[in-house]
């Protein structure tokens, strides 16, 4: 999102390239997928998938004669070399290795073998049909440097850092290889990633140095950890809150769970990065014209503030949404729980929903009575109030209906003082006399306040409910 915001601050170009080397861990549907979150989150990109660009494919594995081209060059050119070690080997160096209480990783091996013993091992790797990997010649000695664009200078002992396989045995590249030649072919002048990635960064600088290629600049972000603070956020171990709730990770879980692209958005792009002036609710727009470098982004990683996002998504229901906005985003939870929704009653129910909800599928429990196609009555339980019995409750409920035939015009403020009145008489409070009609009216506890849901259901609809009602108790 960052990385996104930096490109439109610059009128620079945003593009979606796909990294599916790991042909064990990619999921072909999950492209589709993540380009419908992105789209939803309001991402969208100048070159990529399904849009195109000069410099395409942007599917790595479409791009293999690449990696293999220039692997064989950094060979040619004395800065990687063939391993033909095998699995089992590599695997006895790091046991030997561990033993001796050394460092795991492999021992170099094929990078100063003689060209006799090269050869042997050649013939030897051909005879068990396995194809040699291409690893990097890595400085042995001195140090790495470069600069990060939120980390500053950042320095790396070369002799700490691994021959990494650049071109793997099935010919196809390792990220190292891929990202670098990929970043170079396809002109990228920024490149923004995960914190995890800073080890690999001395690979890479070595790499862009060996093609003597000029490097683009790097940005290595902080990550969301859970909210305890502790663990980067992943799919496979989901965070809690502090109930005990599961947190979704994947965006589609925020689409289905009602939440707004643009809440989600301010949500995401605020975890990690200050806007300035204390201001927690803010719009891409505006954000884009604050992200012109990455000087608000805490190198730190962030806990996921867990509750916010539900406040935020609150706030822009309340502030940020006009009434027919509104009643357009709810009708998708009303229909989804199977209520047929009546385009005009949901333009009414939207403004006193408004306040009340913190997801749209908020609505659903609030006020999904209003699209019932038979009236769902409540128990008398549940409509006796606090401190009363069943027989103050039934005289309310009887002296209302006479009081809701003639009340002129049928609308929240004359019934409000026509049912002040009555609880008077009745020596009701205004929230027990209030709150019977409520529970009687909507069938439920928790629900839309009594007079602007009266006012929605109209004069027939609000005496039958109460009759109904009166039937029960
Ligand atoms: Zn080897």
């Amino acid at each position: 999102m960052w990385a996104w915001l930096f490109a439109r601050h610059h009128g620079g170009k945003f593009i979606l390239r796909i990294e599916d080397t790991d042909q064990k861990r990619f999921d072909p549907n999950a492209l589709q997928t993540l380009m419908e979150a992105l789209r939803w989150i309001g991402i969208d990109w100048d070159e990529g998938p399904e849009v195109g660009g000069d410099y395409g494919p942007y599917v790595q594995s479409e791009r293999l004669e690449h990696y293999q081209q220039w692997a064989r060059w950094l060979v040619d050119n004395g800065h990687a070399y063939y391993c033909y070690c095998s699995s089992e080997r590599l695997a006895e160096v790091n046991k030997q290795k561990q033993a001796a209480g050394l460092p795991s990783g492999y021992d170099r091996r094929c990078r100063f073998a003689s060209p006799q013993e090269i050869e042997q091992l050649a013939a030897e790797c051909a005879a068990e049909g396995r194809k040699p990997v291409v690893r990097l010649k890595m400085p042995l000695e001195g140090e790495t440097r470069f600069n990060d664009l939120v980390r500053g200078e950042v320095v790396f002992e070369n002799k700490d850092v691994q021959d990494a396989v650049l071109l793997k045995a099935d010919g196809f590249p390792t990220y190292h290889l891929a990202v670098v030649i990929d970043d170079y072919l396809m002109g990228i002048t920024h490149i923004t990633r995960a914190i995890e990635w800073l080890p690999s960064a001395p690979l890479h600088v070595t790499l862009w140095r060996a093609f003597g290629w000029e490097m683009p600049q790097y940005a290595h972000l902080p990550v969301m950890l859970n909210p305890n603070g502790k663990g980067k956020m992943s799919k496979r171990n989901p965070p809690r809150d502090a109930k005990g709730n599961i947190i979704p990770v994947m965006v589609h879980d925020y689409i289905n769970g009602g939440y707004l692209p643009e809440a989600l958005a301010n949500f995401l792009i605020g975890v990690g990065w200050s806007f300035g002036d204390e201001r927690e609710v803010f719009s891409v727009p505006e954000a884009i014209e604050r992200f012109g470098d990455f000087s608000r982004i805490s190198p730190a990683n962030s806990a996921l503030p867990a509750e916010k996002l539900e406040w935020l998504n609150g706030v822009y229901i309340r502030e940020q949404l006009s009434l027919e906005d509104l009643a357009k985003r709810l009708k998708k939870p009303l229909q989804e729980a199977g209520l047929t929704v009546d385009d005009a009653r949901l333009l009414k129910v939207a403004p006193i929903v408004q306040t009340r909800i913190r997801t749209l599928n908020d609505v659903v429990a609030m006020a999904g009575f209003f699209f019932h196609d038979t009236f769902k009555p409540p128990t008398a339980e549940q409509v006796i109030q606090k401190k009363m019995d069943a027989a103050i409750t039934y005289r309310a409920l009887e002296e209302a209906i006479p009081l809701l035939e003639t009340v002129e015009p049928f609308t929240l403020e004359a019934l409000h003082t026509v049912f002040s009145d009555l609880g008077q008489m009745l020596s009701l409070s205004n929230s027990q006399m209030f709150g019977v009609l409520r529970v009687a009216v909507t069938g439920q506890t928790v629900s839309t306040p009594t007079f602007e849901t009266m006012e929605i259901l109209g004069r027939e609809e609000t005496i039958a409910r109460l009759r109904t009602v009166l039937g029960l108790l």
